[in-house]
């Protein structure tokens, strides 16, 4: 099966491990999560970041009440009007 196979299965569930293996391009405003140059990222004070598009498709798995979502890299909360 090829990758893509693999990513469309998993989509919508934010993976920790792949994160992990990303490398940390947060002058650039790099998603940590998909790896796209975004022009505005979710930041956490560890270096995450995560763009709108993956901050919206993993928003269940981040944010369990719309205030605040949960940064799989250090597990700290971050505020979403708060930046
Ligand atoms: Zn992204
Ligand atoms: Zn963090």
């Amino acid at each position: 099966m090829p990758e893509t196979a693999e990513k469309k299965k998993n989509a919508g569930r934010f993976s920790l491990a792949e994160a992990r293996r990303k490398r940390r391009r947060t002058k650039n405003r790099v998603c940590d999560c998909c790896g796209k140059t975004a022009p505005f990222c979710w930041t956490c004070r560890c270096g995450f970041a995560i763009c709108q598009d993956c901050m919206y498709e993993n928003f269940w798995g981040l944010s369990c009440n719309g205030i605040t979502w949960v940064c799989p890299e250090c597990g700290d909360q971050n505020g979403f009007g708060n930046q």
